[in-house]
């Protein structure tokens, strides 16, 4: 069969070379349009056809790509933006795929640019004659911000596949559950004034010392009610992330601010810990009126299992020969609950991902190809 397609070391190549950086810092955050109208081209050239669609204010765009018709069939996903990088750290390139030693270097080789030029390589060499039911392609935006690509897909789309298949970096090992995350930052605002007179303010610190035992309260709570052994870390955790306050030694500190993060496990809902904060400070939230100023940070993720009743997860698990496991970072999946049973399974570890010479071990090459190859005929062929 003629190859559509160029290679997959040129595809590879090609998809790093675009810079897709999504960043809370608006002089970082880039469109990914160059990006999705590329991987939209070669999709095409397989004869796939596509959807291409802007994710509400911003000029980040959403890639669905799809062959076959009728019900059901796969879904695999990846998103298509990377985060920063930090030139001083890299010694490479991070848009020029460099092989050395076995190892592909660049942006986004694992995390996760990569994982498309794997489904082309399978994709391409598919006879499309054999497809019984649909093969869908997503890449989605803004995943390392504010997973706003992934929201929008999930209340846009119409497709209800059997099953979707996030390709972010696992070591090609199969998870099925995740934790969630969900930051906050408290800033208590007092009032300064000579140290020499604690009547002339109000000492932020001492409230935020208020703060800090409520939330340790907090912490203990959570790790003794929810338990869940599949996890590494088999509780939900809580984070003092960093504290600043005060400057002069002589002056009543005025200003303390105060982040924090929690990891959820299954079962405990983003809204629970909402509730959760409000009581636990409520008391000193209500003595100091206003001067508590508690705020979410970025956007939160749900914690994430697949659910149980779709047997989505023993059949990718008895076809890959995997059991299947749980992780503790974030991905869409819990955005994708809806429209279908969701798993994540990719090439490349995530210990390189957000990393300096982030890179994907060339000993994942073949192994990704022979299962994404099996995993399309056992849903679609
Ligand atoms: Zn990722």
């Amino acid at each position: 069969m003629e190859r559509k397609i160029p290679s997959f070391i040129k595809i590879y190549e090609s998809l790093i070379s675009i810079p897709t950086i999504s960043s809370h810092n608006k002089l970082l955050d880039q469109t990914n349009k160059n990006f999705i109208d590329l991987l939209s081209n070669y999709l095409s050239d397989l004869n796939f056809s596509i959807k291409i669609n802007q994710v509400p204010d911003t000029n980040k765009f959403n890639m669905l790509a799809s062959i076959g018709s009728g019900d059901g069939g796969l879904l695999l996903s990846g998103h298509s933006d990377t985060v920063d990088f930090d030139e001083n750290t890299w010694t490479k390139d991070p848009f020029t795929l460099t092989e050395i030693d076995n190892k592909f270097y660049g942006l986004g080789t694992v995390d996760m640019k990569g994982f498309f030029a794997f489904l082309l390589e399978v994709l391409s060499s598919i006879n499309s004659k054999k497809i019984k039911k649909p093969i869908y392609i997503l890449s989605t935006a803004n995943e390392e911000t504010d997973m706003s690509g992934a929201k929008y897909f999930m209340t846009s789309s119409i497709i209800r596949p059997d099953c979707i298949i996030i390709g972010e970096p696992t070591s090609l090992e199969l998870i099925n559950a995740h934790k969630g995350h969900i930051s906050y930052s408290i800033q208590v605002v007092g009032s300064t004034g000579h140290s020499s007179n604690p009547d002339d303010g109000v000492n932020s610190i001492e409230i935020m010392h208020n703060i800090i035992e409520n939330l340790i309260s907090l912490k203990k709570y959570l790790k003794q009610k929810y338990e869940n052994k599949k996890f590494s870390v088999p509780y939900p955790t809580m984070n003092l992330s960093s504290i600043h306050g005060g400057d002069a030694i002589n002056r009543i500190c005025s200003l303390c601010t105060l982040n924090i993060e929690i990891r959820p496990i299954p079962g405990l809902t983003l809204t629970q810990i909402e509730i959760l904060i409000q009581e636990k400070l409520q008391s000193i939230i209500q003595k100091w009126s206003n001067r508590i100023i508690l705020k979410k940070l970025y956007s939160a993720v749900p914690a994430y299992q697949c659910c149980k009743n779709k047997n989505v997860t023993k059949i990718v698990e008895k076809l890959c020969s995997l059991n299947s496991k749980t992780a503790n970072y974030c991905t869409e999946a819990p955005f994708f609950k809806k429209i279908a049973p969701t798993l994540i399974l990719g090439p490349g570890s995530i210990r390189q991902a957000h990393q300096p010479d982030e890179y994907l071990d060339s000993s994942f090459i073949q192994p990704t190809i022979n299962v994404f190859n099996k995993i399309i005929h056992k849903f679609c062929c």
